[in-house]
């Protein structure tokens, strides 16, 4: 018998394949080599510079200690401010909790509501981490498949037809990772008379909630009637929408008794995330909010280049794949080139065969849908220049052609 010993919970839990797709890349680059990366899923602009000045004057003035574990009141009470200003929806502080991210906010939310025995239903594809997650809380994962065809939307009906006497929890990321899907005000609107109906609470994972495309609409969760807030839980953060990844601040707003139980939760494990990044994070609420659109009309552009790069390919290589409405990401399905001969004579019969053989051949980084409880598919962040977005769909364009 070893004396170190992993718990069974972290026997099967598997790496982030996102966070993975990225080390591979980066361990080519650190080999010397030219590599057009697209496995990130953050924003490349800098932390606009009010947001920077805060974090420095809240150093100076002497905000480098423990904070309550659940966040400053000031920053709850910012983040209350900018839902009633963007969505007319009215929160108190004790209905916010500051986390270490958003992701640490899912965590939270899954931990608090979720064991062994419960059901958790997830529409696919879906963020990797969600399933993770729950999994490690000896919950089940009960995974709703889409289709492109949908959009990658789940319906009303598939949701009801998957509640069951155990299911706890709804999770739902509108506009979403990987597939850039935003649901339209209808779609959710059905969904959240099903939550109703059936008493499931939903997880409204929103992060994406600031960049929304031409054609489509955000409307938050929240903002059906009471009977949905109150079975409502929002996560949000400041990482996509300001470009603020590093500094780590997400939030979660729905019952107070959920939020209590969460931050006592945080005050065991983590306790206050980064002060300094609290007071920046009030800084980006707070302050001018220009900086948001100029960034989503550049996401945009860039967006329209690579849909426009993918509809040739479509025709000549027979990928598919449906519009991105939000967020970063486009998706699409390679499995045309299944068993056929790709750049430098590479054969691949599966997604995660295909985005390695694509590393290797062409030196472009991909994360494969199988990460994604999607088969078939590949997703391309276009969170990058659009010099290297031309380049790197260049390549693969010459590596669909068997160059
Ligand atoms: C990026 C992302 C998050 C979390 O971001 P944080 O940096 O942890 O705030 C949450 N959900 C989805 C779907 C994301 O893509």
């Amino acid at each position: 018998m070893p004396a170190v010993r992993l718990s069974p919970a972290l026997k099967t839990l598997k790496p982030s394949a996102t966070l993975a797709a990225a080390a591979k890349a980066k361990a080519l680059k650190a080999q010397g080599v030219t590599v057009y990366d697209f496995t990130l899923g953050e924003p490349d602009f800098t932390t606009p510079e009010h947001i920077q000045q805060a974090a420095m004057a809240a150093m100076k003035a002497g905000h480098t200690h423990y904070t309550a574990a659940g966040g400053i009141v000031e920053l709850k009470q910012a983040v209350c401010r900018y839902y009633e200003r963007e969505y007319g929806l009215k929160f108190d502080s004790p209905q916010v909790l500051i986390s270490n991210g958003a992701k640490h906010s899912i965590h939270n939310v899954i931990t608090t509501l979720c064991g062994p025995g419960d059901e958790v239903i997830i529409p696919t594809p879906y963020w990797v981490s969600y399933s993770e997650l729950v999994a490690l809380t000896g919950a089940t994962p009960v995974l709703v498949p889409t289709t492109e065809a949908s959009g990658f939307v789940m319906s009303a009906e598939q949701f009801a037809a998957a509640v069951t006497p155990y299911t706890r929890l709804l999770m739902l990321n509108s506009p979403c990772n990987p597939t850039g899907t935003a649901y339209s005000a209808a779609q959710l609107e059905a969904i959240a008379r099903v939550a109703v109906e059936k008493k499931v609470p939903v997880l409204a994972d929103e992060i994406y909630e600031k960049l929304i495309y031409t054609g489509s609409q955000f409307r938050c969760f929240a903002s059906f009637g009471k009977d949905v807030a109150d079975l409502t839980i929002l996560v949000s953060g400041v990482s996509k929408a300001y470009a603020m990844t590093g500094w780590r601040i997400g939030w979660t707003v729905g019952p107070a008794e959920i939020i209590k139980a969460m931050d006592n939760l945080q005050s065991q494990e983590t306790s206050n995330p980064c002060s300094i990044s609290q007071y920046a994070a009030i800084a980006a609420l707070d302050g001018p909010q220009e900086s948001v659109e100029a960034m989503r009309v550049e996401f945009e552009k860039r967006r329209n280049y690579v849909m426009g790069r993918l509809e040739a390919m479509r025709s000549k290589y027979g990928i598919t794949f449906a519009q991105p409405g939000g967020a970063f990401y486009a998706f699409f399905n390679v499995s045309a080139s299944f068993g056929k001969n790709l750049g430098g004579g590479k054969v691949v019969h599966n997604a995660t065969e295909f985005c390695t053989a694509l590393l290797e051949q062409a030196h472009v980084a991909l994360v494969t849908g199988d990460a994604f409880g999607a088969p078939g598919y590949v997703r391309l962040s276009f969170a990058t220049s659009l010099d290297i977005l031309e380049t790197g769909l260049n390549r693969i364009e010459a590596f669909l052609a068997g160059v």
